[in-house]
């Protein structure tokens, strides 16, 4: 069956008439078909969703709040149906399927909480009787643009918070999972959302540019906010930029675990397994770099190895913890990674094998910065172990990148680990535990080229609203 726009609550089918099929990454056979929108496809939404801007930002935020709860109920209550979608499209496993949809219903929750929470100020003025506020108002249309890997929370968080704030939304899906991302428009629009709040558009891979251009620059879009890779995120900014609109960005990452000396080794290793190979290293969190001080890289590296050897692979419907990389060019990408690192002199030591998009875990010892494995985000279950003497070594290496997103330190003077956790240049360090977590009221964003804005609870507001400053003044002295 084939899946169609969202646009005012309505499923309709592309202008031009057209479809594109995502192909199971692992059988092979078609997952989805969806209407290739187009650009007039993209402008409909907008337009749809400037309709019904004026009534949604006055709704009162108690109706706004029961609505977006019930969709929460919505998407809990079918996280089997998300699930099992998701690893039709992009090969994931059901656990993985499964914490989307109950992340991203929790994300629903806590957007619901905020609708009562977008406050404001009132500021002393120098004039006598003048009442001076700086009030949050609603923007206006906020475009979303999310990925495939954690295709419910990352299409839900690009939504929830702007809707909750009284906006209303188009999210563009990735070609690779538009099936489930437009799942999300159907839950909030099963929920009882008004027409034209949330609008959902697919299109064919080829389409992606001309469609995210017509998208951003429509003069009642307000808002960008991106998930997705630092390649498309910089065009997507140098397009915002022309316009004069502010984007949020959600880039790539290339996070550090740090193991200082006095590390819980086994604490530690359990953080690198989880963080390294859930969805099979394909989370913008994912451990890219685990940076182990010499002293213990041995007794760490051995646990490390022998843990990730044991790890199952294969179809994601069978009984095994990684599933399928999203596609067989992120397989081939891998493999070349790990023949570079070895042609260079680094260690396999568990994995290093693959079977079409299965690619087993993957721990390459004594990486350097001569292999592309050390800067080069991998995306996959490919691990580097970087030994490094003592604490500002450590701290050098993981600053050593473009990246900046998620981060962890292991160590038993957390006074010490968190001195290392103030100067890595990233937006998220954990302290014993693994770079991967995320909790729907946190600060979620990156520095350097993993971007900027934050997702998540008050922080989230700032992105999506304006602020204004208004005034009821006193009487007035004029100076002529
Ligand atoms: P991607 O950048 O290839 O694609 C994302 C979106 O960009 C898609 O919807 C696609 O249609 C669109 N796009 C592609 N080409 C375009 C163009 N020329 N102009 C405009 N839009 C275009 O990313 P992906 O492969 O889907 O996702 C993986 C990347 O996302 C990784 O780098 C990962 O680290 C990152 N990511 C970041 C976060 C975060 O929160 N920071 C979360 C998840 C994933």
């Amino acid at each position: 069956m084939d899946i169609g726009l969202l646009i005012d609550n309505e499923d309709v089918p592309a202008r031009a008439g057209g479809a594109f099929e995502r192909r199971d990454p692992v059988r092979g056979d078609v997952a989805s078909r969806a209407a290739a929108g187009g650009v007039d496809d993209a402008v409909r939404a907008v337009e749809a969703a400037a309709a019904a801007f004026p009534a949604w930002s006055a709704t009162p935020p108690t109706a706004r709040r029961a609505l977006l709860l019930k969709a929460a109920d919505l998407m809990a209550a079918r996280a089997d149906d998300f699930a099992a979608t998701m690893t039709r499209e992009t090969g994931a496993t059901t656990p993985w399927g499964r914490f989307n949809a109950t992340l991203a219903a929790n994300m629903l929750r806590e957007a619901a909480a905020m609708t009562t929470q977008i406050g404001g100020e009132v500021i002393p003025s120098d004039k006598p009787g003048c009442l001076s506020l700086a009030i949050r108002q609603a923007a206006g249309v906020c475009v979303g643009i999310a990925p495939w890997n954690a295709p419910v929370i990352l299409g839900t968080r690009a939504v929830a918070l702007p809707i909750a704030c009284g906006n209303t939304v188009v999210l563009k899906a990735s070609e690779l999972c538009p099936a489930t991302q437009r799942m999300i428009g159907e839950v909030l629009r099963d929920a009882g959302l008004p027409k034209g709040v949330i609008n959902v558009v697919t299109n064919a891979p080829a389409d992606a540019a001309a469609v995210v251009e017509a998208l951003i620059v429509h003069p009642a879009v307000k808002r960008i906010n991106f998930t997705g890779s630092t390649r498309v995120g910089r065009i997507i900014a140098e397009t915002a930029a022309r316009h004069l609109k502010p984007v949020l960005l959600e880039l790539g990452g290339k996070a550090p675990l740090i193991v200082l000396d006095d590390a819980d080794l086994d604490a530690a290793v359990d953080a690198a397994i989880f963080g390294s190979f859930m969805n099979q290293g394909q989370i913008c969190m994912s451990t890219e770099r685990i940076i182990v001080d010499e002293t213990i890289a041995d007794a760490f590296v051995a646990k490390f190895a022998a843990r990730a050897a044991a790890l199952p692979a294969g179809d994601p419907r069978g009984p095994v913890v990684l599933g399928s990389l999203v596609s067989e060019a992120a397989a081939e990408k891998i493999e070349a990674l790990v023949a570079d690192a070895r042609a260079k002199g680094a260690e396999i030591r568990a994995g290093g094998t693959r079977e079409g998009t299965i690619v087993t875990a993957t721990v390459i010892d004594r990486v350097t910065p001569e292999m592309r494995i050390y800067s080069e985000e991998s995306f996959g279950p490919a691990k580097s172990v970087i030994r490094v003497r003592g604490v500002e070594e450590a701290i050098r290496v993981a600053n050593d990148t473009e990246y900046g997103l998620s981060s962890a330190v292991f160590g038993r003077d957390v006074q010490r680990a968190m001195e290392v956790a103030r100067r890595l240049e990233t937006g998220i360090c954990h302290i014993n535990g693994p770079t991967v977590a995320d909790e729907a009221q946190m600060p979620f964003g990156g520095v350097k080229a993993s971007g900027y804005g934050r997702f998540g609870g008050k922080a989230g507001i700032a992105e999506f609203t304006d602020l204004r400053w208004i005034t009821i003044e006193g009487p007035q002295h004029y100076p002529f």
